[in-house]
């Protein structure tokens, strides 16, 4: 029986992962950039509606400390609990590719060189993608693991507006084919549910979209409200109201019947790490609840990543076999 992470029904990074490194590798959040373009209002951006002041970061105390300090200071905490051996240097907050070249060169530098770090993973916007950006990520991918996370957040524009995003649906498919047309690195993206209005047909398209883009995995946040945002207004006014968890949760499932089993998945909703500056839905501070919530939903209803996905291939008929297999069996050791 397959165990642990291996038998969830969907295709988690983890296995991604672990298909590329032999082993479980663990991500090192770190902040090196304090900006983006939305932030900076660059041709009349704002900033992004559910964006706090931290940009995303996962630890705000990295706001202090060097880059090495950070690889440091996460890999000492991370190798006590779990044991770690194999890390990626992940430069998560902000719009990482929005400074100089010669200063992400220094960054990428440095995360290599440490004998424990396997790589490294970038995220970024659509619209900052320079050709030197695209050289640099191609220059080290030949001598390290490079992976790309791209805030794409939807394929809608109504939703990207919302949002305020400052780009189209059009940008990031440009972007994501331009990615993968000058680089080979890991390239993923980033999809957030419930936005005003968004139906179920749309959810249905976007995986069907997504199976058709050069994309090997997607991350999968719902759409929340954070203090001091603007989306903290909207819902004040009562012109926003965040998705339950019981519509999320079918929204997921239904996403992931329609997504190509090939495609990773990093996680099934969106944690607010800060719970002081949790404003709503609550459910979201519950990490491991809402995960294990909608596996069991999807082990209940019988729903496996791909389901709705007809095989064309040997290859599709086989993952199409080990993604329903997973769904009868028992996650436990
Ligand atoms: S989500 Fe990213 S692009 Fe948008 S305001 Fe926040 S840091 Fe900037």
């Amino acid at each position: 029986m397959e165990k642990g992470w291996s038998g969830l029904p969907y295709h988690s990074i983890a296995e991604h992962y672990k298909r590329i490194f032999n082993e479980k590798v663990y991500k090192i959040p770190v902040t090196v950039v304090d900006n983006c373009p939305n932030r900076m209002g660059l041709k009349g951006m704002k900033t992004c509606s559910f964006c706090d002041v931290w940009g995303s970061a996962a630890r705000e105390v990295s706001f202090q400390m060097s880059l090495d300090q950070q690889i440091i200071d996460f890999q000492k905490l991370i190798e006590k609990r779990y044991h770690a051996k194999k890390f990626l240097v992940y430069f998560q907050a902000y719009t990482n590719t929005f400074t100089k070249i010669s200063t992400l060169r220094q960054n990428f530098e440095t995360a290599l060189s440490y004998d424990f770090v396997k790589g490294f993973v970038v995220g970024t916007r659509p619209d900052c993608l320079s050709p030197a950006v695209l050289d640099l990520w191609q220059e080290y991918y030949q001598k390290s693991f490079v992976a790309v996370e791209l805030g794409v957040q939807s394929f809608y524009d109504e939703h990207l507006e919302f949002m305020r995003r400052g780009h189209t649906a059009e940008d990031s498919i440009k972007a994501i084919h331009k990615i993968a047309n000058s680089t080979a690195v890991d390239l993923g993206i980033h999809l957030i549910i419930g936005s005003p209005g968004e139906s179920d047909q749309q959810i249905i398209d976007t995986a069907k979209r997504c199976n058709d883009l050069p994309i090997t995995n997607i991350k999968l946040h719902n759409l929340h409200v954070l203090k001091n945002t603007e989306l903290e207004k909207y819902f004040n006014q009562g012109t926003f109201q965040p998705i339950e968890r019981e519509d999320y949760k079918n929204k997921v499932l239904l996403f992931l019947s329609y997504l190509h089993p090939r495609i990773a998945v990093h996680r099934l909703a969106a944690f607010a790490s800060r719970w002081e500056e949790l404003i709503a839905p609550k459910w979201t501070s519950d990490r491991m609840g809402t995960h294990q919530f909608i596996v069991d939903q999807l082990r209940s209803e019988q729903v496996f990543q791909g389901c709705l996905v007809p095989p064309q291939t040997e290859s599709d008929k086989y993952l199409f076999e080990k993604m329903k297999d997973r769904i009868v069996r028992i996650d436990r050791n």
